[in-house]
């Protein structure tokens, strides 16, 4: 393992680039020998009564990705012409899995989908997420909206189940990004605790009713670039609001990391901060050109980069 560290980045990404095409031919070629093991019923030979008996009790494989397999060999036999696709990974396990259970539940329901409509079906979830495979799922197949329901569970607690349209959800993560330096991973129950206490504050001091003393103080994380900062002159740290502001407008509530040679963008929503392309304590400038919106991930990375990990990590252990 430690001769690994001595290849070089590029090194590392193409030889696992080169395990990963390797990992999806032998999961074809798995599916290939567990076809005719199935055909040959060679699992009774064993004394297992199932397929899924023989993968999770012979194979070793835990039940989920016994599942997987097993819904996959499903379409793979009778879907053959998916073979190349999984083989370069447009099609995966997991969305394959999915695809067959639609497949099933839509027989169960007296709506089979022909040969043609599994093609034309499978085809369009090529190199989908699971995210946007469940959304094609549920095109064909809507789930019963239940209604909006308030239930005790316990003595002083009570359960609420409600429908977020996609305004709510698109404002509720916005919500949840701009308060994630302050509360990160904020629950549903936490984040409607905040809006319900933020909303009184500012209905109750409209109504001139006077507001309970605030318990707790957040504590306020602050980015790697500003820790080493603290070291420097702090006054001079501000970045002027309007600067701030035209970055923030530019940039939008993502992360601007983008891969050069891809050109793939984080885009990720967590803990954003306003980042100093050239370090503000080497002389970078509080200038437009020079700030980006990045997430944490990627403004401690840089930092480590710009400032060295011994630097960067005694910020963490003292
Ligand atoms: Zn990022």
């Amino acid at each position: 393992m430690n001769d690994l560290r001595s290849l070089s980045n590029k090194e590392l990404v193409e030889k696992t680039l080169i395990l990963a095409r390797e990992e999806r031919r032998i999961t074809l070629e798995l599916l290939k020998y567990l076809k005719v093991i199935e055909e040959k019923r060679i699992y009774l030979d064993l004394a297992y009564d199932s397929m899924f008996a023989f993968l999770t009790g012979e194979l070793k494989y835990c039940e989920g990705s016994a599942y997987r397999r097993l819904k996959a060999l499903r379409v793979f036999k009778e879907i053959p012409e998916i073979e190349g696709k999984i083989a370069d990974g447009r099609l995966n396990l997991t969305n394959l899995s999915k695809a067959q259970g639609l497949f099933e539940s839509q027989k169960k329901l007296d709506k089979p989908l022909g040969l043609n409509e599994k093609k034309d079906f499978l085809e369009n979830l090529e190199n989908k997420s699971t995210r946007e495979v469940e959304k094609e799922i549920l095109k064909i197949q809507p789930v019963v909206v239940p209604k909006e329901d308030l239930r005790q569970v316990s003595e002083s607690k009570k359960q609420l189940k409600v429908i977020l349209d996609e305004e709510l959800q698109k404002d509720l993560s916005e919500l949840k990004s701009l308060l994630s330096h302050t509360h990160p991973n904020m629950s549903y129950q936490d984040l409607i605790k905040f809006m319900a206490k933020e909303t009184l504050k500012v209905l109750r001091k409209k109504k001139g009713i006077e507001s309970p003393p605030a318990e707790e103080k957040a504590c306020v994380k602050v980015s790697a670039e500003k820790m080493v900062e603290k070291e420097t002159d702090f006054s001079k740290r501000y970045i002027p609001k309007n600067i701030q502001r035209q970055v923030w407008q530019r940039d939008g509530l993502s992360c601007t990391e983008t891969n050069a040679t891809t050109g793939k963008k984080c885009g990720s929503t967590f803990q954003l901060v306003l980042d100093h392309r050239h370090p503000w304590a080497m002389g970078g400038e509080h200038s437009t050109e020079n700030l980006r919106v990045v997430c944490a991930k990627h403004n401690f990375h840089k930092a480590i980069k710009d400032y060295g990990e011994k630097k960067i990590s005694s910020f963490y252990d003292g």
